[in-house]
């Protein structure tokens, strides 16, 4: 219709080109895991807002919670007093922590900030300034956070100079060493924790080196899971080294792979732990978790800031931690991570199917890999058009057929990352329109 043509040009001439977008489509409205546009088109959402929306959009209790609070106060400023919801919200993350010593909490809006307190926290605490992180990690887009991020150089490129003291080390991931799909992953994390060492004897000594960063689950890096051993080995070198370990569960977290956090899964405990995303089902809120030991090391006036953890998100995210105990939302992830991985590997058997190199992840958190051969676009989310490789082309027969999907990092991958509420038939229905974009681009 004109006026969608109107309104998306209107978006085109007055909205930063910096912004890379993966349709024209507007929306006006999300419920579950469909969202509708301003021409009534209905899309089935398999990005949940990239890994936000996990309870699905407008969750009616969230939006309840929000709503309440809204009417009750909107902004209880937190270098002024105490929140109220803040503190509600504390009582409901304490139980979910992925290790008990992780008691004492910060709370910022995006992840990318939370990303940096992490930052400030472990130079504070260790006095040492240096920070390893994985190559084809992401973190965020600030300054410093770009400094941090190795899954593609655009994030970056032309921004220079940026935070400095970032090393990077290699992540257990076949596709970044080169290496076929099946190299076993003992292999992988064998030679992973070589360069770490490597990395301490050659580029940063552990005496200036204040943590290692980790996303337990790589995202815009590829979605890949970091073995447990992997973790363990790491959570030893920095003991070893007088490190701490942070773990980036922005992506990650709040039931995205299946347990509340990734980490979970190898019982290895992070001295830091950084949330945002499903935290509040679409409200901005993030935030870093840690001992009450190392918190306490921060000077008072140091942390803080005018929007830090907004009570109306702050209630949004109580309703969410509610909503995962009462609707046994991670039964969910389970059944449905199993319907979709078993269909991906029965897809692998057609000839269409052929085409997938690897299919990994856990919970709903999934990658497809078509080839270990980075892309020659630099940007995920600019579709067929500029990115020539396999999953451009069915990330737009997806669309051709109103199904979101994502593609993600440097090399030729696919990310489901549908609401974690999402029901059997809808998940069936994502198959299908799946199976049909990959057949369409095998034929081209
Ligand atoms: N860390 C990870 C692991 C992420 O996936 C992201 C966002 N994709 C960020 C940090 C940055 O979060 P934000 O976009 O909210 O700043």
């Amino acid at each position: 219709p004109a006026h969608h043509v109107d309104a998306a040009a209107f978006g085109e001439q007055h909205i930063t080109k910096g912004i890379g977008r993966l349709s024209k489509h507007i929306f006006e409205d999300g419920k579950g895991t469909l969202i509708t546009t301003d021409a009534g088109v209905k899309l089935l959402d398999m990005t949940s807002g990239i890994g936000v929306c996990n309870l699905g959009h407008c969750h009616p209790k969230v939006t309840e919670a929000a709503q309440k609070q809204c009417a009750k106060i909107t902004h209880a400023q937190v270098n002024i007093g105490f929140s109220a919801a803040q503190l509600e919200l504390i009582k409901e993350l304490l139980p979910i922590m992925p290790h008990p010593s992780l008691d004492t909490f910060f709370f910022w809006n995006s992840g990318a900030e939370a990303v940096e307190a992490s930052v400030k926290l472990a130079r504070a605490a260790t006095k040492k300034q240096n920070i390893i992180v994985m190559q084809g990690s992401y973190h965020g887009r600030t300054a410093a956070t770009a400094a941090m991020t190795r899954s593609k150089t655009i994030y970056g490129e032309g921004h220079g100079p940026l935070m400095p003291g970032v090393f990077a080390t290699a992540f257990p991931y076949y596709a970044q060493f080169g290496l076929p799909a099946d190299t076993p992953t003992s292999e992988l994390v064998r030679q992973s924790l070589h360069q770490l060492r490597l990395t301490l004897q050659q580029q940063t000594a552990p005496s200036d080196t204040a943590a290692v960063i980790i996303e337990p689950v790589i995202g815009e890096g590829g979605y890949v899971p970091a073995p447990p051993e992997f973790l363990h080995g790491l959570r030893e070198i920095c003991d070893e080294h007088g490190l701490l370990l942070i773990c980036d569960e922005v992506q990650s977290g709040f039931g995205r792979t299946g347990t509340m956090f990734a980490v979970e899964e190898s019982g290895v405990r992070p001295d830091i732990l950084i949330y945002a995303k499903g935290i509040a089902n679409g409200f901005p809120l993030s935030g870093i978790v840690s001992t009450h030991e190392l918190m306490s090391r921060q000077k008072p006036g140091s942390m803080g800031g005018t929007y830090a953890g907004n009570a109306v998100s702050c209630a949004a995210a109580t309703a969410v931690c509610q909503v995962f105990k009462e609707e046994k939302v991670l039964d969910n992830v389970a059944a449905r991570s199993k319907q979709l991985v078993d269909f991906l590997q029965d897809l692998r058997k057609t000839p269409s199917g052929r085409l997938i190199e690897d299919v990994r992840g856990r919970g709903l958190m999934i990658g497809v890999q078509f080839s270990g051969t980075p892309t020659s676009s630099v940007s995920s989310n600019v579709p067929a058009a500029a990115k020539v490789q396999i999953s451009g082309k069915v990330v737009a027969e997806c669309l051709k057929r109103n199904m979101l999907l994502l593609s993600t990092s440097v090399f030729d991958v696919l990310r489901f990352i549908p609401p974690l509420t999402i029901s059997e038939a809808e998940m069936a229905q994502a198959c299908s329109i799946f199976k049909e974009a990959l057949d369409e681009v095998a034929k081209q």
